[in-house]
């Protein structure tokens, strides 16, 4: 360990993990071995990274508190496995680290502001991923595993279960983390799924479908695509335009944007 103490900062949502227990716990879930190709976000002050390296992986990490830099490359600078990206996660080209398709881990105790667009900025680049681990505020993991008929099934988890399946594996409490976040967390494994279970047309008519029929989550499906779909089209999608968009499964919602894409200037 350095000397120097570092202080948490909000800005960079740094909750550091300190309960070895659940640091065991997440590290035995992730099960990294020898020869892996692993990419770590938000290393912090190590606490994940030691057992990361521990299992012969090659480790990436990316970190964007540039006062953590000269505390990770002490730790762990002298070992030829790990190599430390300073910047910021969301914009950071995940084609640079040259990993093999579907062969890239990613793992990460993410801060919680900015979760969901970092999954999508690595969903973008799903044929490269083999997994991620995450820990995640437990709502956001209930969204994310969630299934239709219940209030947490949204846009979440239907574009992120578009790309891969989702499990949830076990929740954390505030206590071990340090400083303690207000809310409950829980880990999360997304796996990329090598072909696409319901591949639509156009993966942008089906955001804007589900955006569109999340915005008003009480209305009825005929409501709220009127202006997309007309009625006939919903129904000859298969769908009952007078469902509410949360009773829909993925593959209705995949239907009606590949109906989407038929109509004339959908684009
Ligand atoms: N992994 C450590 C642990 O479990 O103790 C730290 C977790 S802490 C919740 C989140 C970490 O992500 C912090 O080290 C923070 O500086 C870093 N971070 C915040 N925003 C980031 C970003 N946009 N890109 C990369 N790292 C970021």
């Amino acid at each position: 360990m350095s000397d120097y103490q570092h202080r948490a900062r909000k800005r960079f949502g740094q909750n550091f993990l300190h309960d070895a227990g659940v640091i065991h716990r997440i590290l035995r879930a992730i099960h990294a071995r020898e020869g892996e190709h692993m990419l770590e976000i938000g290393p912090g002050q190590g606490a994940l990274t030691e057992g990361l390296l521990n299992s012969g992986a090659q480790l990436d990490v990316i970190e964007l508190d540039r006062d953590l830099v000269p505390i990770l490359q002490h730790q762990f600078g002298n070992n030829p496995r790990f190599r430390l990206n300073q910047g910021d996660a969301l914009k950071f080209d995940f084609n640079q680290l040259q990993a093999a398709p579907h062969s890239l881990r990613v793992v990460g105790n993410l801060p919680y502001n900015i979760s969901t667009p970092l999954i999508f900025h690595l969903l973008s680049n799903a044929a490269l991923i083999r997994d991620m681990h995450f820990m995640l505020q437990k709502e956001v993991v209930e969204r994310l595993a969630a299934e239709p008929g219940g209030g947490d099934w949204g846009r979440l988890s239907i574009m992120v279960q578009y790309h891969c399946r989702v499990e949830h594996l076990f929740n954390v409490g505030p206590g071990a983390f340090n400083p303690p976040p207000k809310v409950d967390s829980a880990i999360v494994r997304l796996v990329p799924h090598e072909v696409l279970p319901h591949p639509a047309k156009d993966h942008h008519l089906l955001e804007r479908v589900v955006r569109e029929a999340f915005n008003q989550r009480r209305k009825t499906l005929r409501n709220t695509l009127k202006n997309l779909l007309p009625a006939a089209a919903i129904e000859a999608a298969g769908v009952d335009g007078s469902l509410r968009p949360e009773q829909l499964d993925l593959a209705a919602f995949v239907r009606l944007a590949d109906k989407l894409a038929e109509q004339p200037n959908a684009d």
